[in-house]
């Protein structure tokens, strides 16, 4: 790997401030999705090693809350600029472990460091309150002081930006954070694990530990002293984590899964809805909870919506993100390919048209072609489930109730479309669908300075904004009495 400074690239842990590989000397083997070459590998670290972080997180805990806000702040300040010195790196790493074009994984980073930057100054901002006392001579006021000890696991998709969006606020509000990053993309955590020691976050406070995921899942979720677990993956995992996590009763915030649908209006600036439909459908080769799942499209504008697209997205060009000029990389694993050709085969079983696409890639390896099926039906697998890749599943609607009846027809909640010039539509769709975030003729949903997060079986809590802090925070309540005269 061609990096400016080798010594981002780490194949060892980061527990208490060192630097540590596996007793027995195991590791993971990590591959590129583009090509199936060894990347490097990371220790296969397990309860032992959990304990430890989890030890020193806490040692290191006292010091860290008892800091100014605004030197924490300066830390985090100081992270993001040197994420921001080391962003040609940081995007090699990404790209190589996980496949986005290099374009998408600069953009991933600056989507990280706006939650870094935003947290470095909500930290400073977490006031309590004194409330108008309901007593004579006794007064009720709240203070909001950090949980303790916190737990982030993430996913491969956004290896990146998901480290930053849960650690940022922890830090902030001064909590130590363990993260267990994904076995396919942990070098990115690692990176921005050293990047940490460089800007100055103490020992302890942060420790990135790989290896087996249920092993240190298990344990992180087991013990006490972890106070809170915040998760990014799918919604079977998150549910099992959710159970694991009942016996130690910790807070939880849980970003899952997703079946995003995108309403297109008779009123449409279609030009604009293709737009939308492509970046939100193809970015990272569909590997994104909030990719549009279902294409919901008036009658009278569906043909003209689908030639559009179907136009735009023969422009995509499949390959190795490092090559100049691609624009969708490959998937993550081999059964992801085969899901894709599963989703495919099911649709076209029940119906659905083949308008693009369908198939594996001519590239062969884990490249899949970007995909547009018609006359998508509820009783189809690509309406049902997240599909997770390049497939666009486009179906018809003549009045609003029915578009919003299959908008809502899911157990997920995360991201929902709609595309309307029309003011009326726009404010009753945007009310009516059961999402935790709508993007209105707009589909680029996350920064630092909103709330992300579904409802349903996509989630609990929201991440980024002045929300994304609350979960790290306790509100403690202190009545103070006896102030009669
Ligand atoms: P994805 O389909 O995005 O890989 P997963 O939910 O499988 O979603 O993985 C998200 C994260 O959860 C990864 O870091 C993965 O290693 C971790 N993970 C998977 N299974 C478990 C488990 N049983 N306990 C704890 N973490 C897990």
């Amino acid at each position: 790997m061609q990096l400016k400074d080798s010594s981002l690239f780490k194949q060892q842990c980061l527990i208490g401030g060192q630097w540590i590989s596996a007793d027995n000397g195991a590791t993971i083997t990590v591959t590129n999705p583009a090509d199936g070459a060894v990347i490097g590998a990371v220790p296969k670290l397990g309860k032992k090693e959990t304990a430890m972080a989890i030890d020193s997180a806490e040692k290191a805990w006292p010091l860290w809350k008892n800091l100014r806000p605004l030197q924490r702040s300066d830390i985090l300040r100081r992270w993001h600029s040197l994420i921001a010195e080391n962003i040609d790196d940081l995007a090699m790493i990404m790209t190589m472990e996980q496949g986005k074009p290099l374009t998408e994984a600069k953009g991933e980073i600056m989507l990280g460091m706006s939650y870094i930057t935003w947290y470095a100054e909500e930290g400073r901002r977490v006031y309590g309150e004194t409330i108008p006392s309901p007593w004579a001579g006794r007064q009720p006021m709240t203070i909001r002081q950090p949980v303790g000890v916190t737990a982030a696991i993430t996913p491969w998709n956004f290896p990146m930006s998901m480290i930053a969006r849960k650690a940022s606020p922890a830090l902030a509000a001064g909590c130590p954070m363990i993260i267990k990053p994904a076995g396919k993309t942990p070098f990115s955590a690692l990176a921005m694990a050293e990047l940490g020691q460089r800007a100055g976050v103490p020992d302890g406070i942060i420790s990135v530990i790989t290896g087996d995921a249920s092993v240190i899942g298990d344990a992180l979720c087991a013990n006490p002293r972890v106070r809170k677990l915040s998760f990014t993956g799918s919604t079977e995992v998150g549910k099992k984590l959710m159970a694991s996590c009942a016996t130690t009763v910790k807070k939880l915030s849980m970003e899952l899964g997703g079946n995003a649908p995108m309403i297109i209006c008779s009123d449409a600036d279609i030009g604009q809805a293709v737009a939308g439909a492509m970046g939100c459908k193809f970015r990272n080769a569909g590997q994104t909870c909030i990719c549009v799942n279902r294409i919901i499209v008036h009658d009278d504008v569906h043909d003209q919506f689908v030639t559009m697209l179907a136009e735009k997205t023969k422009g995509i060009v499949v390959g190795n993100g490092l090559e100049a000029g691609v624009t969708q990389g490959p998937m993550i694993n081999p059964s992801a390919v085969a899901s894709m050709q599963a989703f495919v085969d099911d649709a076209v079983a029940k119906g659905a048209k083949v308008i693009l696409g369908g198939k594996p890639d001519v590239k062969g390896g884990l490249f899949y072609q970007p995909t547009i099926l018609t006359g998508v039906t509820p009783e189809m697998r690509v309406f049902r489930e997240e599909i997770f890749g390049p497939i666009a599943p486009i179906m018809r609607f003549k009045i609003e109730e029915e578009a919003l009846a299959l908008a809502n027809d899911t157990e997920y909640g995360l991201a929902s479309y709609v595309y309307t010039r029309d003011l009326g539509s726009f404010y009753r769709i945007a009310e009516a669908l059961d999402y935790g975030m709508v993007g209105v003729n707009e589909v680029a949903l996350a920064s630092g300075e909103v709330p992300f997060g579904g409802v349903k079986h996509s989630g609990l809590g929201r991440e980024g904004g002045r929300q994304g802090i609350e979960d790290y925070l306790e509100t403690k309540y202190i009545l103070l009495g006896g102030l009669s005269a």
